[in-house]
């Protein structure tokens, strides 16, 4: 009694996006979430967690304690710090929505920075792959309507995206696939024994590192051409027996993640399971889709795509938009100390950097946006708290399939909190009038 239900919520957490979560509310409290897996009940939760940060710090050089100041005061801090830096970095945006991530990239262009979102440590080598060899990919609703082999290539849906399988590919019962999982056939290929290759019919336990031997082995037997016994420990015949599996289906899916874009030959691993993709449909219909992580890396991709031309690693600095990754991506830009100041919003590279990174980030003006104390807003100069996308703000996302979804705002932020859009104006509006450029331009 006294409780109320919201549907058709989204869930602000990994790349499966799912569309069907309830809230149980009391009042301005969530209660209890439906549907949802563990991760992203933890998600809904978290908005009334202990550890949300309910006013903006500020922490002198050399000292690390922090003294709460107001939004104003931060916001005009964070604007003097962006609009008098020769080469700012932004970097995240993964976890926000398409209507923050484009005003960041305004903000980028109008300081001269560099915009970079969380694919350049986790799926950029696809992108890279893709914008070399090119895309067979199709939509998740397909999968589950069409597929009857799934393969799940260095990729652990299991832990890192749990409803995928229930809700896309192995359990859902489809147009073409009433049957369920009676109708599918699910391949893994991991180093590992993971709880996905447990469930798996067909498992195949590459060494570790010695992925593009065995994709570019799988593509000479896919053509009929022969291979040595053993390649990347796994035998011949175990090989050939994939070929031919993939080749007997009607529509071939192929999902891969970390286990190949962050292991020896990274982006080149991708093109090679492109490259077999594509000849794969000479004998039957295969896509492939990445494992996108976070709920919208894939919009800031779009984001900056269609309002600069690149997806990630996007240098403004000649005053035009430059992409060239492994010169100008966030590590590229931190390891070779050449950025003067930064800004993080909706990552924690405090958590998921490599530590020299972030030595040097420790060492400039640096300003982090998050609901959350995390290890970067612990290293910030300025930390400016924001309310959660999808949970307290509305917000556009895209699915790992490219599919955009309106994320749905289900209780209100605690009192005060800003979102990561009005933030982002905020300062961005002010940068301008530091610098000396009209309104509306
Ligand atoms: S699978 Fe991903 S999107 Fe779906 S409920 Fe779990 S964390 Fe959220």
């Amino acid at each position: 009694e006294g409780l109320r239900v919201v549907t058709d919520v989204v869930c602000p957490f990994c790349g499966t996006l799912c569309d069907d979560i309830k809230v149980v509310l009391d009042g301005n409290r969530i209660v209890d979430t439906m549907n949802a897996c563990i991760i992203g009940n933890e998600k809904f939760k978290s908005a009334q967690a202990g550890h949300r940060i309910m006013q903006p710090l500020e922490r002198e050089d050399g000292t690390t304690e922090f003294t709460p100041v107001s939004y104003d005061y931060a916001i005009e801090k964070a604007a003097q710090i962006l609009a008098s830096a020769k080469r700012p970095l932004y970097y995240g945006w993964s976890s926000t929505s398409c209507e923050a991530q484009e005003i960041g990239n305004e903000l980028a262009e109008v300081t001269g920075g560099v915009t970079d979102n969380t694919a350049s440590v986790c799926h950029g080598p696809s992108i890279l792959a893709i914008q070399t060899v090119g895309a067979p990919m199709c939509t998740l609703g397909e999968v589950k309507n069409r597929a009857d082999l799934i393969i799940y290539w260095g990729c652990n849906p299991i832990h890192a995206h749990p409803r995928h399988m229930s809700r896309y590919t192995i359990y859902p019962r489809g147009f073409f696939t009433e049957r369920g999982f009676d109708d599918r056939t699910l391949v893994v290929v991991d180093p590992r024994p993971t709880d996905t290759a447990k469930q798996a019919d067909i498992y195949i336990q590459v060494e570790q590192g010695k992925d593009y031997e065995l994709l570019d082995a799988l593509r000479t037997v896919t053509r009929g051409e022969d291979i040595p016994d053993v390649v990347a420990g796994v035998k011949k015949e175990q090989i050939k027996e994939l070929a031919e599996v993939a080749k007997s289906k009607k529509f071939g899916l192929l999902f891969f993640g970390m286990g190949v874009t962050q292991t020896t030959g990274k982006h080149r691993n991708i093109d090679m399971a492109i490259s077999w993709t594509q000849d794969m449909n000479k004998y039957t219909k295969f896509n492939l889709i990445p494992m996108r992580g976070h709920y919208n890396v894939t919009g800031s991709g779009q984001v900056m795509s269609w309002q600069s031309g690149f997806p990630f690693a996007m240098d403004f600095s000649r005053g035009y938009p430059r992409y060239n990754p492994g010169e100008t991506a966030a590590n590229d830009i931190l390891l070779r100390h050449e950025c003067d100041a930064a800004l993080i919003i909706a990552s924690d590279p405090g958590a998921h950097f490599p530590v020299e990174a972030m030595k040097y980030y420790a060492q400039i003006p640096t300003i982090a946006i998050d609901p959350h104390y995390t290890p970067t807003t612990g290293i910030s100069k300025l930390v400016i708290p924001s309310s959660i996308i999808g949970v307290e703000e509305e917000g556009t996302a895209y699915r790992m399939d490219n599919v955009p979804i309106r994320c749905r705002k289900v209780v209100d932020a605690p009192k005060g909190i800003l979102s990561d859009e009005e933030i982002l104006r905020r300062i961005l509006n002010r940068v301008k009038e530091l610098k000396g450029i009209p309104a509306g331009q």
